[in-house]
């Protein structure tokens, strides 16, 4: 099939990258110049496991190609992806201008029977204003369908390929049937391919990213308030979690989540409520919870340097919003380093693969470290945003001798406090009781 993908960022990368894996054809169209011209070079401009090697395989077979030229793969293309950011607005709602920007620039190059499918997250009724902008400047009745992505950044060949379940939103049976045999070779394994209403569709995006920031929230306020209390969250998640109604996943305290999706989307769904005359409290808070939590490291640090971090030097470990990816977007690493700034204190960081966007933002304001060893020379303490794998079995022996003092503010509850404390480090955990 000819499938074109609007918007070649992590989302329609990785969908046109597996739509040729598979078998068709597909062009990937970005307004960004740079990054096509980049992509026609062999070069990927973000960092997600195994997608380099899909593109140059598809892309020498001649499946894959990238263009910024919508007139040139639109009036052949069966299918017409629109991935393009929704990013959050000034009032938290979705920011759609991208959309309609994309699906104007693909309306005068539709082929009669082409579906246009709207696979980024908006906000429940944007695909029937899709579809009515279509009809009303082409003047004729044209297929649109809303195909949510579920894909998580750092794994997300593996989860378009094998998807828990492919949801679309339809308002004609026959589009359900195309987007089926396209989508048939990544359900070989019976997991259900949905098929509903636009609205539904739209709805589930948004309910499935609230359901796992609420997990995410809830989990973060039980260990603050574990920590008070005297409890150690890591046996109380275990207590819950052989519950079959509770379950183990998406329940491990940390920084808050960051990310390009769970913020914005939780905020957005706040503000559909909010303009439907509802008071969306539980989503507030968990928008709040995070907020707050997103501080956690911050306060800890700051009570252990008695309120005084000024020309302290702080190492921090993790950049990226979470392992696996090079996504900045609303990093809680972020908040940290800018409270550490403000209270004067200097930051040494280091990130596998994240340094480059975050060195974009601070510049000079921080020192970004190469080697995660070195990030530790001459620092007072060492604080840990993001679970990356080389961080989970450290030299301890190393981590001593560079810090002035052993100090470690583990966002992600990487290490047991007891074997910490006969190492002979200050360590403090999210959640967790002090070892006596
Ligand atoms: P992104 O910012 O990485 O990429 C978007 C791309 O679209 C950019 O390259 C941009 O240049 C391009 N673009 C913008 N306007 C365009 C236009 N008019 N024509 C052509 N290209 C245009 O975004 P992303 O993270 O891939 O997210 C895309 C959508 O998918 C969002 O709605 C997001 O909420 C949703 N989503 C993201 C993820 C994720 O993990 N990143 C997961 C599921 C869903």
């Amino acid at each position: 099939m000819k499938i074109v993908v609007i918007g070649t960022g992590y989302v329609g990368l990785v969908t046109g990258t597996c739509f040729a894996e598979s078998g068709n054809d597909v062009t990937c169209v970005d307004i960004n110049q740079e990054k096509i011209a980049r992509l026609n070079q062999g070069q990927i401009p973000i960092y997600e496991p195994g997608l380099t090697e899909l593109v140059k395989r598809n892309a020498e077979a001649g499946r894959l190609k990238f263009t910024t030229d919508v007139a040139d793969c639109v009036p052949e293309a069966r299918c017409v992806f629109l991935a393009v950011g929704t990013p959050m607005g000034d009032d938290g709602s979705a920011n759609l201008s991208g959309i309609w920007a994309a699906a104007d620039s693909v309306g005068p190059h539709l082929a009669e029977d082409s579906i246009v499918i709207c696979k980024s997250t908006v906000p429940v009724g944007t695909n029937r204003q899709v579809y009515e902008r279509l009809k009303q400047s082409l003047g004729r009745e044209v297929n649109v369908a809303s195909n949510p992505e579920f894909l998580k950044e750092g794994c997300a060949i593996q989860d378009f390929t094998k998807p828990d379940r492919v949801v679309v939103g339809v308002m004609s049976e026959e589009v359900g049937d195309v987007l089926e045999e396209l989508y048939k070779p990544f359900l070989r394994t019976e997991h259900p391919f949905l098929v509903m209403g636009l609205e539904s569709a739209e709805m589930t995006k948004y309910v499935a990213n609230c359901m796992l920031a609420t997990k995410i929230s809830f989990i973060n306020e039980m260990a603050n308030l574990c920590e008070n209390v005297g409890a150690d969250v890591n046996e109380v998640r275990k207590g819950i979690g052989h519950d079959q109604r509770i379950g183990f996943q998406f329940l491990f305290p940390g920084v808050g989540y960051g990310g390009s999706c769970f913020p914005k989307d939780v905020k957005a769904l706040i503000h559909t409520a909010t303009q439907h005359g509802m008071q969306p409290g539980l989503l507030q808070s968990v928008d709040d919870v995070n907020n707050r939590q997103k501080q956690v490291l911050f306060r800890k640090l700051d009570r252990y340097f008695q309120g005084d971090l000024k020309g302290k030097t702080i190492a921090v470990w993790g950049l990226a919003f979470k392992p696996r990816t090079d996504d900045i977007r609303e990093a809680p690493s972020l908040t940290l380093i800018d409270e550490l700034l403000e209270a004067g204190a200097k930051v040494q960081a280091h990130d596998p693969v994240a340094s480059d966007n975050v060195a974009a933002i601070y510049g000079d304001r921080i020192q970004i470290i190469e080697q995660q060893y070195d990030a530790l020379t001459g620092a007072d303490a060492l604080a840990i945003c993001t679970e990356w794998n080389e961080y989970r079995t450290p030299d301890f022996d190393l981590i001593k001798q560079r810090l002035t003092s052993p100090a470690i503010f583990d966002g992600r509850n990487l290490f047991d406090p007891e074997k910490m404390m006969r190492r002979g480090f200050h360590y403090s955990g999210i959640g967790l009781t002090q070892p006596q």
